[in-house]
């Protein structure tokens, strides 16, 4: 009689569309303490369902602590696919803790007819393989453009969210600011505009960034797609109603 259920607190370890989306949905199925954790990288962060903290934790260990402290009760990992070492922390952090920790991981893109994809392995890779006097779309947060220093003989479009440190571009570089384009339509007047030859993207996968390779496939631009880490541990969820099924399923 007027038993209640606990309500668990979950971490999301988010900075991702699907970190938001899995806030939102927990918060509405009830029965949740939402925690979402951002790395701090976007000066204006979108606002979220539940509770934000920003910053990092100081490591696995620190993560470990964090969750001794609060408690938290499940980590979800729900960071970019190519948020290798947060990813790896979460993992071991959780072992540390006992706790347990669940993954929502978006698939990757695969190219379709009409496409001109050359997978590589990272920016470098990239850097080396463009042909003289391109010029190139790079898709890259600004953390990843060093590889492409070199590359004098080339044009750069990079669009960033926040502005670059003062000194960070070069002559042959512009920055546009903004998020990624909406619409293939949107992406190919910037494209075309810009006389865009070449595109240099990750593989993130998710909706929120493809309409640049739309508009790459109706240009028939070629496009250097740096391949995809590899998987963290299972378990793996593929949408937000898996996290939430795994959630309810803990004791
Ligand atoms: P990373 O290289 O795997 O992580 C580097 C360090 O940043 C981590 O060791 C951790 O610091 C801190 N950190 C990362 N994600 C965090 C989070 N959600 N909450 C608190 N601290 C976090 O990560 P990254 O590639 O720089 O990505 C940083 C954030 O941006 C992530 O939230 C990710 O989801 C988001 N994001 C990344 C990309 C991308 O292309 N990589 C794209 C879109 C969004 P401590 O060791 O001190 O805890």
């Amino acid at each position: 009689m007027g038993d209640q259920v606990a309500e668990k607190t979950v971490l999301i370890l988010g900075g991702t569309r699907e970190a938001a989306g899995l806030a939102a949905l927990l918060t509405e199925a009830g029965g949740f303490r939402i925690i979402s954790s951002l790395a701090g990288r976007t000066r204006a962060p979108g606002s979220l369902a539940g509770e934000t903290r920003i910053g990092g934790f100081g490591g696995a260990k620190g993560l470990a602590q964090y969750i001794a402290d609060l408690p938290i009760d499940a980590v979800v990992d729900a960071t970019h696919p190519f948020a290798t070492r947060m990813s790896r922390n979460a993992e071991e952090a959780a072992h540390l803790s006992g706790v347990p920790r669940v993954v929502l991981l978006r698939d990757g893109w695969s190219a379709g007819p009409g496409d001109d994809w050359r997978e590589v392995k990272d920016e470098r890779d990239a850097a080396e393989l463009l042909p003289a006097g391109a010029t190139v779309f790079l898709a890259l947060g600004s953390q990843h453009l060093a590889a492409f220093r070199e590359r004098t003989d080339l044009s750069f479009i990079v669009r960033m969210i926040d502005p670059p440190e003062q000194g960070a571009m070069r002559d042959n570089w512009e920055v546009i600011l903004g998020r990624p384009g909406t619409s293939a339509a949107a992406e190919q007047a910037l494209f075309s505009g810009k006389g865009i030859t070449h595109l240099v993207c990750r593989n993130s996968g998710g909706s929120a960034s493809f309409a640049k390779l739309e508009a790459a496939r109706k240009m028939r631009l070629p496009v250097f797609m740096i391949a995809r880490p590899g998987k963290p541990q299972p378990p793996l969820c593929g949408t937000a109603a898996e996290v939430l099924e795994f959630l309810q399923a803990l004791a």
